[in-house]
């Protein structure tokens, strides 16, 4: 038996994030005496593909088919399904998000298994499968009890601190036979967002709210970010006035993120904003209004002028690289 994980690349390099999920998988893994199979579909560089050994990995199953460069749900589902015949795996682990919340139910119903989404923990196997996640938009936890035979499970990223061991997987090539149905979306075309840290795979983001008055006043988040090496990121009123685009509105209507230090500028702490930044390690909050609803959310807290903030702030973290170089 083996545990079965999709694996993500862009552009040929795995994100990190998957290997957080095969490193996972090769916990449950471990737990049930199996072994883990990764599935990457595309073209993923070889020696990308080798090194998922070093997270647990000891087989790769590689469909290279350049139409998998993109998500293509019908078609990965298909090939996970392969996948998971060919190495009898009752457990299949993606990620959860864009791609793996688009596969893992189709998976979990052709394989008639039982689906947690948005896993943030290892399955309790003392009473069964029990798979703790996050429900009503954060403010609670549900243990989950997988009972079907085969399961699926999508896990939240950053959830777990990646270990890097030694080892090397054997690489197979998997046939699968696709028609043309599986391949219904054509991408026509791309744009990148360039030249600064992508805010889902961000382990900091500075974020800023209403309370920054203006898209002009945006260079003060710009620059702590940049000083950081952060993601920015900004509340949904922000994006709606196009003060920022809409790619870095986080929240219920937004992106989930779960970086480990979240800034939140200016930003009143609307429970609809919270629901995508809560997962966040540590929370820091710059509010000028010490009512701000957001700091009952936050590790660390500054009641102060974003404006006179910040600057302060950046500056603070500059002196301290340069004198911990
Ligand atoms: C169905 C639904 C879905 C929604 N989805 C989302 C979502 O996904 N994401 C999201 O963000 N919102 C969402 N909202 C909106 C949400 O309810 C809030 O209205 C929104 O988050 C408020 O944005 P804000 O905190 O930037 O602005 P405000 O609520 O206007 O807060 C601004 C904050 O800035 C502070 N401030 C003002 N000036 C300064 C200063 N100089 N220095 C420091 N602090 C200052 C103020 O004290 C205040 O706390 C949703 C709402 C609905 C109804």
């Amino acid at each position: 038996m083996s545990v079965l994980v999709l694996v993500e690349h862009t552009e040929g390099i795995i994100k990190k994030k998957s290997f957080e999920a095969v490193q996972y998988a090769s916990h449950i893994a471990k737990q049930n005496g199996a072994t883990v199979t990764a599935v990457v579909l595309g073209n993923a560089q070889s020696s990308e593909i080798e090194g998922l050994g070093a997270y647990g990995a000891q087989k790769v199953l590689y469909v290279a088919d350049a139409r998998l460069d993109e998500l293509h749900a019908r078609a990965y589902a298909k090939a996970l399904i392969v996948a998971a015949q060919k190495e009898d795996s009752k457990i299949i682990i993606a990620l959860h998000d864009i791609n793996g919340r688009a596969v893992a139910p189709r998976v979990a119903v052709k394989l008639k298994a039982g689906l947690v989404a948005g896993a943030l923990s290892y399955p309790d196997t003392e009473k069964g499968f029990v798979i703790k996640k996050a429900v009503f938009s954060g403010k609670a936890f549900a243990f989950v009890n997988i009972l079907s035979d085969a399961k699926v499970i999508t896990l939240m990223p950053n959830s777990f601190q990646l270990n890097k061991a030694e080892g090397k997987a054997t690489v197979e090539k998997l046939d699968v036979s696709f028609d043309e149905k599986d391949f219904g979306i054509k991408v026509k075309q791309v744009n990148k967002v360039s030249g600064e840290v992508s805010l889902a795979d961000a382990e900091l983001v500075v974020s800023g709210g209403r309370g920054m008055k203006g898209p002009e006043n945006w260079g003060l988040i710009e620059d702590l970010a940049k000083e950081l090496g952060a993601a920015t990121a900004c509340s949904r009123p922000v994006a709606d006035s196009h003060w920022r685009p809409h790619h870095e509105h986080v929240g219920q209507t937004g992106g989930t993120i779960r970086p480990n230090l979240y800034i939140a500028v200016g930003i009143s702490g609307a429970i609809q904003h919270l629901a995508g930044v809560n997962g966040s390690k540590t929370i820091v909050v710059i509010n000028k209004d010490p009512e701000a609803p957001f700091f009952k959310a936050a590790n660390y807290g500054v009641v102060g002028d974003a404006m006179e903030v910040l600057p302060k702030l950046t500056a603070a973290v500059k002196k301290y690289k340069e004198t911990h170089k």
